[in-house]
């Protein structure tokens, strides 16, 4: 494995920010097993895929055998839970290996996840079970493949250890490849402590990472938090637009890299519902479906109130104060434009629309995407079936659509509002680029037929960690990775569940 794994860690973190963590070791796995790698991925981060299948891979993601150069440490974080701050979270079950430079050249981290307790883990275990980390794999896997930005899963292996929960379940220990780890509750860490030397010095990490062109500009710590909203903006705009609902958008669970992560209770939703909750431990609704935009922005607040004092020229002046306050302000006043562009542009696809930059059509067009949503919550209609049969209505086959509305002639005047934009939006384009046929092609590009059901998740992950039965796992993986085919609507994994079932779906 040594050397021909094909491991070259340059591990920019552990180097630049000594202070910001504490090095660490896994705890030893008593029977390791490999249970998934993704192979592909593997490749990308160019590594030699046949070192790391078998024996050598199960020793290695299950944390007994670092490949060399990897320099295990437990990063230091905050963050506010459920809106409560806590001033020192951390990982408490991850470790971050190291980054590697993938075949595209971006720097990608090489986290452990259920590795075993840190000093951060406070009462927690410090270990992960063998269905949640699978479980972010299936989640993982099908935001890539929707071509939403999200960490991603390199391999899960199998412990051979017990986990306690509400009942014994076998442990397992997550690989996850990140754009980078740098979360709204990194900064939160630094700024209660008043650290201000390092929370400049993580600042200017992050921007090194993330947007170096903002390195040598005046305003660069404004232009960072500017560029996280914008990216924040656009991840959660697309959430919106495949019915992801995160679940725990605390602001350790948000990064500075636009990327999703942290797949604990997250859902697809089914039925439409702009209230929908599945998180066991969310009774109040915080992060319900229709919250996300105001939580996102939320949570880019706390990060821009860490960074005034980066922004104040001299924080003993009360005016200098003000005048960092204000531009923080207007940046998080910015972002509710920011998430309706996005939000929009995306409908505007959804709905067949190519006009990208139309300002005079932008009202109009938000509001047909919002009345054609309000019948799908009116109606309880899934919401993944109901955009990817109107691209079938798109081309003239309607009763795909219609059957999925108990009242289908509720949905006329609309269907007709919207067939009177389509031909306005076809007026003076290239005939291979209008046209009903052309449209439902495309719709089918952006609506998908596949997503993650909450039932086929949940029967996957029972197989796999009650039965040791990968099969339902690897067959629904395959159906994930390919959302937008054409597949027959009685495919187990584009039935829709009845509204009496997912309404009362729960997640952990
Ligand atoms: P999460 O809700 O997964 O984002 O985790 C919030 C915090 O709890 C992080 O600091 C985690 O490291 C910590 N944590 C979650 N589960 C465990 C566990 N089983 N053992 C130790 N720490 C944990
Ligand atoms: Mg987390
Ligand atoms: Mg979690």
């Amino acid at each position: 494995l040594d050397t021909v794994a094909g491991f070259d860690f340059d591990n920019s973190y552990a180097r630049d920010l000594q202070g910001f963590y504490l090095p660490w070791k896994p705890a030893a796995a008593p029977q390791p097993r490999l249970l998934y790698l993704n192979e592909a991925l593997a490749a990308e981060l160019g590594l030699v895929v046949s070192a790391l299948r078998g024996e050598a891979g199960a020793q290695l993601f299950a944390g007994n055998a670092l490949p060399p150069g990897a320099q295990p440490i437990a990063q230091a974080y905050a963050g506010h839970q459920f809106g409560g701050f806590s001033p020192q979270l951390g990982d408490g079950r991850a470790l971050l290996l190291g980054e590697l430079i993938d075949r595209h050249g971006q720097r990608r981290d090489i986290a452990f996840k259920g590795s075993g307790r840190t000093p951060f883990s406070r009462g927690g275990d410090g270990k992960a079970a063998v269905g949640p980390m699978l479980r972010e794999v299936l989640i993982g896997e099908a935001m890539h493949a929707l071509g939403i930005p999200t960490t991603r899963a390199l391999a899960v292996a199998a412990t051979g250890d017990a986990v306690q929960r509400e009942r014994m379940l076998p442990g397992a220990v997550l690989t996850r490849v990140a754009a980078s780890h740098l979360r709204v509750g990194t900064f939160q860490f630094f700024a209660a402590r008043g650290e201000w030397e390092r929370l400049r010095q993580l600042a200017d990490y992050t921007l090194a990472r993330h947007d170096p062109q903002l390195l040598d500009t005046p305003d660069r710590y404004l232009g960072m938090l500017r560029a996280v909203a914008r990216r924040q903006a656009s991840l959660v705009a697309q959430w919106m637009n495949v019915g992801f609902i995160h679940g725990v958008m605390n602001t350790d669970n948000m990064t500075l890299s636009g990327e999703t992560i942290d797949y604990g209770p997250c859902a697809f939703m089914e039925a439409y519902d702009p209230a929908a909750v599945f998180s066991s431990i969310d009774q109040g609704g915080r992060y319900a479906y229709g919250n996300q935009p105001l939580i996102a922005r939320w949570n880019l607040a706390r990060l821009g109130e860490t960074l005034l004092p980066l922004l104040a020229t001299d924080t003993e002046d009360e005016a200098s104060v003000k005048e960092a306050v204000a531009q923080v302000t207007e940046v998080i006043d910015a972002f509710p434009q920011w998430f309706a562009a996005a939000h929009l542009e995306g409908q505007r696809a959804k709905l067949g629309l190519t006009v990208v930059a139309s300002p005079e059509h932008d009202e109009t067009d938000a509001a047909l995407a919002a009345d054609w949503l309000a019948l799908l919550h009116a109606q309880a209609v899934d919401f993944t079936l109901g955009w990817r049969r109107l691209g079938d209505a798109a081309r003239g086959d309607e009763a795909a659509l219609t059957t999925l509305f108990a009242d289908p002639e509720a949905l006329q005047p609309w269907l007709a509002r919207w067939r009177n934009r389509c031909a306005q939006d076809d007026v003076g384009r290239a005939p291979g680029q209008s046209g009903p046929d052309a449209r439902a092609e495309r719709m089918r590009g952006v609506n998908p037929w596949i997503i993650a059901r909450n039932e086929r998740v949940e029967e996957a992950l029972a197989a796999a960690s009650d039965k040791d039965d990968l099969q339902p796992f690897n067959d629904l993986l395959e159906a994930l990775r390919h959302p937008f085919d054409e597949v027959s609507a009685r495919s187990r994994y584009a039935e829709a569940a009845p509204p009496s079932v997912t309404a009362c779906y729960q997640t952990f």
